[in-house]
């Protein structure tokens, strides 16, 4: 049965005996509405440790958009049975107040890679994640956290996040889900019209076409996309764009 643990002290308890028993842990940490690009992430990790963590806070400090925090779905009970059924061992349920006793006066900064793309449109937001990934995985303590190639930018920066700051735990990239018309599944997805759904599918297509990113950047405008960035970086290629008040991200790798 799949234990909800809801404070920090009753965590550090659980991770001690977890210890004592030598189990090693995957930890699969989200913002909860799980579908399943989660579920291939808590997948891997069942198969690869004895012990399975998933947590779920949505994660104030990584929103630059009040509304986009407010309106982000918040599915435990959903959830819970997910969980259950896949064989998660435990579900983190911490509270902004216990994860943040700092108030966020502390917080990690990369200077690089993080400027770019999602950070320069969306302010403070890698300061956010990585403040709470770092805080997540000094407390989970694991062996092994699993990361979806849905979010490359933020996978790539916890990735040298660990290395920089010499973390114990190994970063696995898991391969992004896609529903049947190639739409990479996000909790945002839910919030799209049939309309914006048919609108929304043309996103990776172009995105994954032979084109150039200026040529794909202007084919997204012409359907009707607002653009935020079509950019390649070390051979990959990456875009977001808006559909009214839903935001869709994506990558590729290019090939040449
Ligand atoms: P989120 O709950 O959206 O913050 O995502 C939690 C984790 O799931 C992150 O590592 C994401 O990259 C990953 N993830 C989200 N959507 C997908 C997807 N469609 N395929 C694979 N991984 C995903």
């Amino acid at each position: 049965m799949t234990k909800v643990i809801e404070s920090i002290a009753e965590w550090r308890r659980v991770r001690q005996q977890i210890l004592l028993e030598d189990r090693s842990v995957g930890f699969v940490p989200t913002m909860g509405n799980l579908h399943a690009g989660h579920q291939s992430l808590l997948k891997r990790s069942k198969q690869e440790n004895a012990t399975s963590v998933l947590s779920i806070f949505v994660n104030r400090t990584q929103f630059d958009d009040e509304n986009d925090f407010a309106k982000y779905p918040r599915t435990f009970f959903e959830d819970y049975a997910l969980a259950e059924a896949m064989g998660i061992d435990y579900i983190l349920l911490p509270k902004y107040e216990e994860l943040y006793p700092d108030s966020y006066r502390y917080r990690v900064t990369e200077l690089m890679l993080s400027q770019g793309m999602e950070g320069q449109h969306r302010a403070g937001h890698f300061d956010g994640v990585l403040t709470i990934v770092m805080k997540l995985l000094l407390l989970v303590k694991p062996a092994q956290v699993y990361l979806g190639e849905k979010d490359y930018q933020q996978l790539q920066l916890v990735t040298e996040m660990a290395k920089a700051f010499f973390l114990d735990t190994k970063v696995i990239a898991c391969p992004t889900i896609r529903d049947v018309n190639g739409l990479a599944l996000s909790s945002r997805n839910n919030r799209l019209t049939v309309e914006q759904y048919q609108l929304a599918i043309r996103f990776p297509k172009l995105l994954s076409s032979q084109k150039t990113a200026a040529e794909i950047r202007q084919g997204l405008e012409q359907l009707g996309f607002m653009v935020d960035y079509v950019e390649e970086f070390q051979g990959r290629r990456y875009g977001a764009v808006r559909i009214g008040d839903v935001r869709l991200i994506d990558n590729f790798v290019v090939y040449s």
